[in-house]
């Protein structure tokens, strides 16, 4: 039998991917806990919870067991006109954990599906009411995903290139830090005059895509506050942030003016299925509720709130609560602390930052998003055991919560010796 990485080359074709720089595909075989394992019987920590969604590990036996007895009930049904139980109990579970202002969810399938509701509805809300407004507040290197709606508002724009002129009308503001806020916000009171900015999306505190760079709570609670003061629908995209990964269950949670819509994925459904989650506020969802059909918002997706996947959500929302889950985050967090007061006196190292569970590192060379040094840092990682994905020359750490300390030590270390090639 020809391996894995072998047949794959035939018919597949990867996300992200330029297949003539990256011909070859590691076969992943299994996954258990916080290990990957390839069709070579090698293992791996797997540092970034596959994409900051299996928070509670890989193949969790409580999840499996709880979407295993679902399967068998009810498998998928059409969801207009239809509902069943494991929505409606997610529904309820999640308006319980989000900011108290939130009271509809609108399920989707992934991340970009979750923004590009969250821009429709602040669109449509606004020409539902009669507004004009057709332009999109969002913040430089913002990552948002990867449909139309979405690029256009994503700030990460390298790879865009070909879609730019179709995009949607969005303009940028900068990230918030205690130099800028007070440029940020004169620049806003003057721009809120025309009455035009339908919404602003952002990633509370944390941006992801943009190398996890972060930002404080205070700065931006200004900014939402002002643009809610005018009538600008706040979009917090909390796919990547949401479900502990700050120490609280969201981000927003740190900070005083609550978003008009929240969107959610990633660790909704704990790495077992595709599922995305767009809250809203009632004064939204008023906007939408009418004797005119035509009022209403017409999106949907074929499996929007697949029963398995609403079943996976509730059991993974229920593992976030329990008390060992939080002293696992706390450990982490802890870990981090200790980790980080270590590795910043490095030479290489430029700076280091910290929000909950996730850590990031800046080295001080430097080099292309993706260039040969984050490459060869990525193969001395997978050479070590340890699965990190560095982003330009930012190494970054986002485990699940189910880490133990000799695992998390594995990444430290190899984090370390992977200073001495760079
Ligand atoms: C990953 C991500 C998205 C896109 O989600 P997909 O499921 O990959 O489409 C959107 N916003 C943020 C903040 C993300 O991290």
């Amino acid at each position: 039998m020809k391996k894995l990485s072998e047949r794959d080359k035939k018919h597949l074709w990867h996300p992200l991917t330029q297949h003539k720089l990256q011909p070859e595909m590691l076969g992943i075989t299994k996954a258990k806990g916080c290990v990957l394992y390839d069709e070579n019987g090698r293992e791996y920590i797997d540092g970034i919870s596959s994409w900051y969604t299996c928070m509670y590990g890989h193949c969790n036996d409580y999840i499996l067991d709880s979407v295993k007895s679902q399967m068998s009930v009810l498998d998928q049904v059409v969801f207009s006109g239809f509902t069943h139980l494991p929505a409606v109990e997610l529904s309820e579970a999640l308006i319980k954990m989000l900011p108290e202002n939130q009271q509809k969810i609108f399920f989707s399938d992934n991340g970009s599906t979750a923004t590009e509701i969250g821009i429709k509805m602040a669109l449509q809300y606004h020409f539902n009411k009669g507004n004009k407004r057709n332009v999109l507040l969002a913040f430089e290197e913002g990552f948002h995903g990867d449909t139309f709606g979405a690029m256009s508002v994503s700030g990460l724009s390298v790879y865009n290139g070909p879609f730019e002129e179709y995009f949607i009308n969005v303009e940028r503001i900068a990230v918030p830090d205690a130099d800028n806020i007070g440029e940020i916000l004169t620049y806003l009171n003057k721009r809120l005059e025309k009455k035009d900015i339908a919404g602003f999306i952002y990633e509370p505190l944390v941006q992801g895509a943009a190398a996890m760079k972060m930002h404080s709570a205070e700065g931006l609670d200004k900014i939402l506050a002002l643009l809610q003061s005018h009538d600008v629908l706040n979009i917090a995209d909390e796919v990547m942030t949401g479900f502990g990964k700050t120490g609280k269950d969201f981000a927003s949670d740190y900070i005083a003016t609550k978003p008009d819509i929240i969107c959610l994925s990633k660790a909704l459904t704990a790495g077992l299925m595709p599922m995305a989650v767009t809250s809203c506020t009632q004064m939204v969802y008023d906007a939408f509720y009418s004797d005119e059909l035509a009022k209403g918002l017409f999106h949907g997706h074929t499996y929007t709130a697949n029963p398995l996947a609403c079943t996976a959500a509730l059991a993974g929302i229920q593992l976030l609560h329990t008390q060992e889950m939080q002293n696992n985050i706390a450990r982490i967090i802890k870990s981090h602390q200790d980790f980080e007061k270590e590795i910043k006196k490095h030479p290489r190292v430029a700076a280091t930052r910290q929000c909950g569970i996730i850590f990031a590192m800046d080295l001080n060379t430097q080099m292309e998003r993706y260039g040969s040094l984050r490459d060869r840092m990525f193969k001395h990682f997978m050479d070590n055991g340890v699965f990190l994905r560095p982003l330009g020359n930012t190494i970054y750490i986002l485990a699940p919560y189910i880490i133990t300390e000799e695992q998390l030590l594995r990444i430290y270390s190899t984090i370390e010796t992977c200073l001495d090639i760079v």
